[in-house]
């Protein structure tokens, strides 16, 4: 048996080169593309192909959107999607609006193999990588529901982006192309736990996206009893990366902190934190704790206040995330756990 072409993961070159493939002039990948994400549901849709090679198409090819399997919205217009793919695997997405327009937070992987102890999509392991296709399946999806054009993406949904880079870099470049869906990289947030060896095939690609490190810790015991990955790439490794990776893109980098009660919200943290990235140009974004799983408490208004105080006064740009879409459970992985367990209690 042929496999078959699984298309919305397919580049316009290799389109056309799949279109040769089949019989036909490669300028027919050039039209299936335009059609692809411009909204067509089926082949039959694409009405300057040739309706032979449609159908054969059709044979070949997989033309699979994420369905929509439970949606909420929440009072702040904030959107979660719970997404069921074509085996059966559930994902989720966040749209959020912004003044600026619409963000979506895009998963990469069907659950995490990192083992953050305060994530929710940690907890079952992962299932599999997503393909390109499943990602910009999130973007199309959403889109079409919401009638609303995606401007901005945060590779912040379910799981670890750069353990599955060729997939990620397939959907930006497709996700960035002018018949695509014209995102600029500069639109694009990828969130990474650390993984150095990643952040350094990346740093090769150049692209101007912005990069955001989870840092949550500034003292490596601390930080490796919260992120397993921690004990391959300590933070003197992760901060000597990011150097370089500021070095050859010449990009501000983002770092991530979960404000945690009585662990990481103290301003030894805070002084911490800025002594190891002292040559790095970074923006600090604290978030309070989602209370995910046990034994991570949020804190209160003043601990927050007092630990981005430590960062302005420093000079330092430290911000909170308005936290959106706190109603409906939109932190990473909980709605997944609450689709698992109605599906349980069924
Ligand atoms: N794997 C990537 C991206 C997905 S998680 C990463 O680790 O960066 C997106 C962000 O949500 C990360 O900063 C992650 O540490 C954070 N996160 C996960 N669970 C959280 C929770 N319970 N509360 C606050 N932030 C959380």
């Amino acid at each position: 048996m042929t496999t078959k072409f699984d298309i919305y993961s397919m580049t316009k070159e290799e389109l056309c080169a799949m279109a040769e493939e089949l019989g036909e002039k490669a300028f027919r990948g050039k039209q299936i593309f335009g059609w692809l994400y411009s909204g067509a549901d089926s082949f039959e849709d694409m009405t300057n192909l040739p309706k032979s090679f449609r159908q054969k198409l059709a044979e070949r090819c997989l033309l699979y959107k994420p369905v929509i399997h439970c949606k909420q919205v929440s009072r702040d217009g904030t959107v979660k999607y719970a997404f069921r793919l074509a085996d059966g695997e559930i994902i989720e997405s966040v749209v959020m609006s912004y003044h600026h327009g619409y963000t979506i937070c895009v998963s990469t992987q069907a659950g995490c193999n990192m083992g953050c102890r305060f994530c929710a999509t940690a907890v079952g392991g992962k299932a599999r990588d997503l393909t390109a296709g499943e990602m910009l399946g999130q973007i199309m999806v959403a889109q079409q529901d919401l009638s609303c054009r995606i401007g901005n993406v945060v590779l912040m949904g379910m799981g670890e982006p750069l353990d599955n880079l060729e997939q990620v870099l397939r959907f930006m470049a497709i996700a960035n192309h002018e018949e695509g869906f014209c995102i600029g990289y500069r639109h694009f947030t990828l969130s990474t736990c650390g993984l150095c060896d990643k952040i350094k095939l990346l740093a090769d690609k150049n692209l101007p996206i912005t990069l955001s490190v989870s840092v949550h810790s500034p003292f490596n015991e601390e930080r490796s009893a919260m992120m397993p990955v921690n004990k391959k790439f300590p933070l003197e490794i992760l901060a000597q990366t990011l150097l370089d990776y500021q070095k050859q893109t010449g990009r501000r980098i983002s770092l991530e902190y979960a404000l945690i009660k009585d662990k990481n919200d103290s301003p030894a943290h805070a002084k911490a934190l800025m002594e190891l990235f002292s040559d790095l140009s970074y923006h600090v974004n604290v978030i309070p704790v989602n209370e995910a799983r046990e034994g991570f408490h949020k804190g209160d208004k003043e601990s927050l206040k007092r630990f981005l105080d430590c960062f302005t006064r420093a000079g330092i740009a430290a911000t909170t995330r308005r936290e959106l879409g706190a109603d409906i459970s939109a932190a990473c992985g909980q709605l997944k756990h609450q689709v698992k367990q109605k599906e349980i209690e069924k």
